[in-house]
């Protein structure tokens, strides 16, 4: 079999502090796979830039220049981090045999890339990287992302526990990802359908190499409710739930002022009121989420649109 060509993919969202130092311990740990025999000709580092608005372009531009085996995507906006991911691998599945996703500040372990590649060569589709150990994330990341996994189990939604967006995907998986047109993407929970034949590696998450975390709590909130409402219809349901009980609670309410002959006065009026119309507010809340939903699929609008592209990858196919 001739060597693996190899794409990784990075969107970076205004990373120009981790950009010079990323590349460098990628091109390194290129060099050591190129050497050891485990990957081949035409593989290659894909940034994607995500719309940024500081020197992020320019480094990519940069590093292209100096290596063949860099590329670049720049996306006309910011789309966030997993449409930018889309647009990388959907540009890598031109050119390689399996891509690895990783963030940009290498908090993901570099180190694990030789496993991903041995279990893509002993057949595997997708190959999950999983973080065994979380010390290095603040007490609310790793809060927050714990809660996170619950809810989405609470919910019915298939994801691999503890795994972010660090995995390898087989050309096969991508062609297979690519079919699904959504346009709230939620990879975690898109991927695990694809099916295929899996596994996991295993590798403790390091702290981010510099800047700041590209991924405030509005971010993550819209990250959650998109996984959430992407993927169940449960909270629909539960609602429905809530309002049976609730109506029950009013009948036998209303048999037992009727038998005591005791009617409530203001306060009791006013609290019946306030929870009807809340009831009411939520379900017209979680109803638009839904429509907003169904709105956005069909207007079937691109999902990005790449402005240019550097180095050697696939034609740009929005020119
Ligand atoms: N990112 C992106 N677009 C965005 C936000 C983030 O492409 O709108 C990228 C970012 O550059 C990084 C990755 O997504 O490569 C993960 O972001 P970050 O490391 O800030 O998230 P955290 O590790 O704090 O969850
Ligand atoms: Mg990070």
């Amino acid at each position: 079999m001739s060597a693996v060509k190899l794409a990784l993919v990075i969107p970076c969202y205004n990373e120009e502090e981790v950009l010079p130092d990323t590349n460098e311990k990628l091109r390194r740990k290129m060099t050591e796979l190129q050497n050891d025999g485990k990957i081949g000709e035409g593989s290659r580092i894909l940034y994607v830039d995500d719309g940024s608005r500081d020197a992020t372009w320019a480094l990519i531009s940069k590093f292209c220049a100096e290596d063949p085996r860099v590329a670049g995507v720049k996306l006309a906006h910011n789309r966030g981090h997993q449409t930018a991911l889309l647009a990388g691998l959907e540009t890598a599945k031109e050119f390689c045999d399996c891509a690895i996703s990783l963030d940009a500040d290498l908090q993901d372990d570099i180190e694990v890339f030789g496993q991903f590649l041995e279990k893509y060569e002993n057949g595997c589709e997708i190959v999950y990287g999983v973080r065994s150990s979380r010390e290095k994330d603040t007490v609310f990341k790793r809060g927050t992302a714990q809660g996170f996994y619950k809810l989405m189990k609470a919910f019915g939604v298939e994801l691999v526990y503890n795994h972010a967006d660090y995995r390898l995907m087989s050309r096969r998986a991508l062609e297979a990802l690519g079919e699904y047109q959504e346009t709230s993407l939620f990879l975690r929970g898109i991927v695990p359908m694809i099916g295929y034949k899996t596994d996991c590696v295993y590798y403790s998450r390091g702290e981010r190499l510099a800047g700041e975390s590209k991924y405030p709590l509005k971010k993550m909130l819209s990250f959650a409710m998109d996984g959430v409402t992407s993927f169940s219809v449960k909270p629909l349901r539960l609602l429905f739930s809530f309002g049976v009980i609730l109506l029950i609670l009013a009948v036998i309410g209303a048999i037992t002022a009727l038998a005591l002959g005791q009617f409530v006065g203001f306060w009791g009026i006013f609290c019946l009121i306030a929870a009807a119309s809340g009831v009411h507010l939520i379900a017209a809340g979680v109803l638009g989420e839904y429509i907003g939903k169904i709105y956005l699929e069909a207007k079937k609008r691109p999902r990005y649109r790449i402005e240019t592209t550097a180095g050697d990858v696939a034609k740009n196919p929005n020119e």
